[in-house]
């Protein structure tokens, strides 16, 4: 099981983490590995070499079968199921990879670093549009992200193809496929819950 991650993948976050950023022209992807994940809302432990551990709220979509170099109009017979996951980012060591040049998965794929929801939701109860779903994620009970699949620069079926032309994707697979606007730092006591379409599927507290 691989974690593949999308990154740059709303105009708004884009611009809150750097106004001069440039809008990809291609998927952005980095990976995790399975030590990454974070299941079951159990709680998440500030790593101590962070002063600047970030929440990202993303939909995650779950493969559900083996697939390489998959065509873009092909891509949705991959995929059944979406949950939620946070992409926990250390801000201050990304901001040093970047201006470095170096790779990212000191800031990005620690451990722990994936949280995931228990449950997953199948998309034909949803309404069967990956691209007409809406996630809301709350800080200490303070809305601070509200996601809108519609507004995604890649579509998921595009990100499922693109990923797949370079790695072979596998059943349970996850894909995380960005963050809208609104990230934040996290501290000691805070508590993220977060819902898609309503159903809540994250409760974390951090420690
Ligand atoms: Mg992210």
């Amino acid at each position: 099981m691989k974690i593949i991650c999308i990154g740059k993948n709303y105009v708004e976050h884009i611009r809150e983490l750097d106004r001069n950023s440039n809008i990809p022209s291609e998927p952005i992807f980095f990976m995790k590995p399975d030590t990454a994940l974070l299941r079951n809302n159990e709680p998440f432990y500030l790593p101590d070499f962070s002063r600047d551990l970030q929440y990202e709220t993303e939909l995650v979509v779950r493969i559900c079968r083996v697939g390489r170099t998959i065509e873009e109009r092909f891509a949705h017979r991959y995929y059944e199921e979406v949950g939620l996951g946070i992409d926990f980012t250390a801000r201050d060591l990304q901001r040093e990879c970047v201006a470095k040049g170096l790779p990212w998965e000191v800031c990005k794929s620690f451990d722990y670093s994936a949280a995931l929801s228990p449950r997953f939701l199948p998309l034909a109860g949803l309404g069967g549009d990956v691209q007409r779903l809406h996630f809301d994620m709350e800080l200490n009970g303070e809305p601070r992200q509200a996601g809108d699949t519609s507004k995604m620069i890649f579509t998921v079926d595009r990100i499922v193809s693109y990923v797949s032309h370079f790695v072979t994707l596998k059943m349970g697979d996850l894909i995380y496929t960005g963050t809208p606007v609104g990230v934040g730092r996290l501290s000691p006591g805070d508590r993220i819950t977060a819902s898609l379409e309503g159903e809540r599927l994250l409760d974390i507290e951090i420690r």
